[in-house]
């Protein structure tokens, strides 16, 4: 591990505290702290993202059996989101993180059965202290027979896993977001890095971004003009089960951020909570995308959740 962090910063320090929380566990393997020939970099940027953090597979490193694993990571808190976590949530997250760079997907479980995998904030409040032996075996069973026999499985592609809230309602991505649209998906562009969008130049990895302009039907909250700029993650630059890509014509309810940020004279907007502030119209239904972290709006209908709204 490299740690391109600030040496004051608190991800430092959370980093330091996850990587001996793994090491002192039973899961196969040390983590330590290298200035060079590093397989996992760790990094922290300013992103629009409501995620906290995220582990990108950096390359086309041999991946494991489950064809999670990949021989270079980089691990990347967003310094937005991030501060404000507690001490505590900001270590449980990196300890969360490293479980991707061993390897680990998602878990569903309750804190009967902790994992520190489990997406959201449930995990900051199981009880004990993670990885908790669901992590550990998830682990272990990745890297028998030994850490350095693993080999890619066919068809097995580098995936990176956002990780941030998951919103149980309307309300709270409401609460979040500056308007709430309908309209029409009119026209994609790819080629973007966030980075570009805030005017900076930074050693760490940048999100690869899409825009997309929104045809603005119907303000369902606040005002604007007729078309919206929408980033949403690259999928065809960076896979991931977090984000589904717009397709042109559609029809959409969209929960946006404004970034703050403006771009080629466009503002840019951000999606609510990666793809729970995107939702599909089809026949009068809102659609969640297939994307992990689902929209608490999908399956209902646009009057129930336009009562909802502030
Ligand atoms: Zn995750």
């Amino acid at each position: 591990m490299r740690n391109n962090i600030n040496s004051a910063s608190p991800y430092t320090a959370a980093l330091s505290r996850g990587m001996t929380r793994w090491n002192d566990s039973p899961a196969p393997g040390q983590f330590r702290s290298v200035t060079s020939g590093a397989n996992v970099n760790a990094w922290q940027v300013y992103s629009s993202s409501t995620d906290w953090a995220w582990v990108t597979p950096n390359g086309t490193g041999t991946g494991c059996p489950t064809g999670y694993y990949f021989a270079t990571n980089d691990l990347t808190f967003n310094t937005r989101t991030m501060d404000s976590l507690s001490e505590r949530q900001q270590w449980v997250v990196a300890v969360h993180e490293l479980g991707h760079v061993y390897g680990l997907a998602h878990t569903s479980s309750s804190c009967n059965r902790p994992s520190v995998m489990k997406t959201g904030t449930d995990k900051f409040n199981c009880t004990g202290t993670p990885p908790w032996n669901d992590d550990i075996t998830g682990v272990t069973n990745i890297y028998r027979p030994s850490l350095t026999e693993v080999t890619a499985r066919p068809g097995s592609r580098p995936m990176t896993y956002f990780d941030g809230p998951v919103y149980t309602s309307v309300g709270e991505l409401d609460v979040l977001s500056d308007i709430v649209v309908r309209g029409t998906v009119e026209k994609i562009r790819s080629g973007f890095d966030e980075e570009q969008f805030q005017g900076i130049d930074i050693a760490a990895p940048s999100l690869p971004m899409t825009l997309n302009t929104i045809r603005v039907s119907r303000y369902v909250r606040g005002s604007g003009p007729a078309t919206v700029t929408v980033q949403q993650i690259d999928t065809v630059r960076m896979p991931t089960p977090d984000a589904t890509p717009f397709e042109a014509g559609d029809e959409v309810l969209l929960f946006l951020k404004d970034t703050g940020f403006d771009f080629g004279g466009e503002r840019i907007h951000a999606i609510t909570g990666m793809d729970q502030g995107y939702l599909r119209l089809r026949g009068g239904r809102l659609l969640g995308t297939p994307a992990e972290r689902r929209s608490p709006a999908a399956g209902l209908t646009m009057e129930h959740v336009t009562a909802q709204l502030r």
